[in-house]
């Protein structure tokens, strides 16, 4: 179908980016986020860059891949922003596919009808920040709006979705208690605890360049903050 979102990679396998799951990974290009850590910057911000996949081509390999690979994650650069996800997506539906969708949560209306549509089966939701202009401007650039991620949050909940939050943590954009703040205002509009999924900012390769300079912590050091996020 012809103004489909263009796939610009895909991944085979990956025990990773769906928990409990072998999964194939989509991703689609652009972004309206500038998350100074992003790795993925050259598909935000330049994906004309990358070849753009064949459909048919993913669906052929996928095909080869049943019995093996249980779902795929539709991912990016960001999702949501394409008008015609919801027409992708029920291409992967239409072909027995479960899907799992990775958000930033900036288009509340889009998750919203993907869930009406029972077009994902899980959603992955990056929070970037506690839920406030200032910290989430630093996290995930400037236009980045943290009320829209909160309606996304409080959609995902009210549908009882199947819901993973996720955080990534640079010690020069977020600090331990702000990660705490993040959690107790994600598990506020939850209604219950939620258990973040913290991540580990990759120091190389980074959308600013300057954060390459910047201290990066080590699994160590990482595994040490995350024990402190978790004890506070
Ligand atoms: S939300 Fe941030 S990290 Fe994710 S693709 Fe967009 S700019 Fe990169």
């Amino acid at each position: 179908m012809n103004g489909l979102p263009a796939v610009k990679g895909f991944i085979e396998t990956s025990f990773v980016d769906w928990q409990g799951r072998m999964a194939s990974v989509v991703f689609l290009p652009r972004c309206n986020f500038r998350c100074p850590y992003c790795h993925n910057h050259r598909l935000v911000t330049d994906p004309d860059q990358y070849r753009t996949l064949d459909l048919e081509g993913v669906f052929a390999k996928l095909e080869g891949l049943r019995g093996w690979v249980d779902g795929v994650c539709v991912s990016g650069g960001e999702p949501t922003i394409h008008t015609l996800l919801p027409q992708f997506l029920e291409e992967f539906k239409e072909r027995g596919w479960p899907v799992k969708l990775d958000t930033n949560g900036s288009k509340p209306k889009m998750v919203e009808t993907i869930l009406m549509t029972g077009l994902a089966e899980a959603f992955s939701v990056d929070v970037k920040a506690p839920l406030e202009s200032i910290p989430y401007r630093k996290n995930a650039g400037r236009g980045a709006d943290p009320a829209s991620v909160a309606r996304t949050l409080a959609i995902l909940a009210d549908w009882g979705a199947d819901v993973e939050v996720r955080t990534t943590v640079h010690p020069a954009l977020l600090t331990i208690e702000e990660c705490v703040r993040l959690r107790a205002q994600v598990s506020e509009i939850f209604g219950r605890p939620i258990k973040v999924k913290w991540q580990l900012c990759r120091g190389e390769d980074t959308l600013d360049p300057a954060l390459l300079s910047e201290h990066t912590l080590k699994l160590a050091e990482f595994d040490k903050l995350v024990e402190e996020i978790e004890g506070a």
